[in-house]
């Protein structure tokens, strides 16, 4: 009998132990003031009840170079969302979203209900949008399925790598309609709405991330018209920050129109801002289209990058711009 209740007391201390980890991890560091921790943020304190056991659609087999971006990833992770982080300052590159062999859907044409950023001491990581149970949330732009699981508190969650390196996160689904590896075009359905995982109501929650940070995905989403924002996006430190001012912050302000503007033209910086270090390679590019999208002759793109007009353009590479 002593023994027995002393295997549960021990049992009961790692528990302990292991439940103030996880919620340490969940914690970030306010005065980074950027996006890194994993996990979406509880939207309550409420904790649906486990989750129905579900068969998932069996992973698809898939060859190496139907991979998006190996050459920036360093894995194929089917497991986790948030895999080989970069470091925010390292990041600084240019994703072409659209062009004119690949378009942009929005996932879900919903009221958005909660936003990206600071909750507290934590930060939510992504932002939510109101369904109803069974709507079904379509994929933002072609690629591939990474994951699609049962993950945490995410609950039912589908992880699309696109080909400009791009990641988004859909999670909550009632249930998952794809398998892992499945390649997957812009508007082709994901999965049907629900409140899976940490949710108290049904509401879809989305993520933009890119080499495993999580950036606010209203950098490319248009709630007014359920449109891009724009059709190319530049990443750099300023992108993943985390902005502490009302314009994403608060619902009231993004139907609002006077204080639209202001500040969003301050975080999400238009593509003609400042040319960009590097251009990575998009399906459709050609050395003529980049010379003429940034202002630099292929001459000297060539040269900058040891190429010549000839040379045959893989899409993932990286073309230096100055
Ligand atoms: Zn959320």
């Amino acid at each position: 009998m002593k023994l027995i209740i002393g295997k549960i007391l021990v049992l009961s201390l790692l528990l302990f132990t292991v439940e103030s980890l996880v919620a340490q991890e969940n914690i970030v560091d306010e005065s980074l003031a950027l996006v890194q921790n994993d996990s979406l943020l509880l939207d309550s304190n409420l904790v649906q009840n486990q989750d129905e056991l579900t068969d998932f659609l069996v992973p698809i087999s898939i060859s190496e170079d139907e991979i998006p971006c190996t050459n920036i990833y360093e894995t194929w992770n089917n497991d986790h969302v948030r895999i080989n982080p970069a470091s925010i300052s390292t990041i600084d590159t240019i994703l072409v979203l659209v062009n004119d062999s690949s378009r942009f859907v929005f996932p879900f044409e919903g009221k958005m209900i909660s936003n990206f950023g600071q909750r507290g001491r934590r930060t939510h990581s992504g932002l939510d949008i109101k369904l109803q149970k069974g709507d079904t949330v379509v994929s933002a732009f072609d690629g591939v399925v990474r994951m699609a699981k049962t993950y945490s508190g995410y609950g039912k969650i589908v992880v699309v790598r696109h080909y400009n390196g791009l990641e988004t996160v859909y999670s909550h689904f009632s249930e998952i309609l794809v398998a892992v590896n499945q390649k997957v075009k812009a508007g082709e359905p994901l999965g049907l709405g629900g409140r899976t995982g940490r949710a108290t109501t049904e509401h879809l929650h989305f993520e933009t991330r890119y080499l495993g940070v999580a950036f606010h995905p209203m950098h490319i989403l248009d709630f007014d018209n359920f449109d891009l924002k724009t059709d190319t996006l530049i990443l750099n430190r300023k992108t993943f920050r985390i902005s502490n001012r009302p314009i994403y912050q608060n619902i009231v302000d993004i139907e609002s129109d006077d204080e639209h503007s202001e500040t969003e033209h301050e975080i999400a910086p238009s593509a003609s801002s400042s040319t960009p270090e590097i251009h990575i390679v998009k399906k459709g590019d050609s050395l003529y289209a980049i010379s003429r999208r940034y202002g630099k002759s292929v001459k000297q793109l060539c040269e900058l990058n040891s190429i010549n007009e000839n040379s045959i353009l893989n899409i993932g590479q990286r073309i230096k711009l100055n």
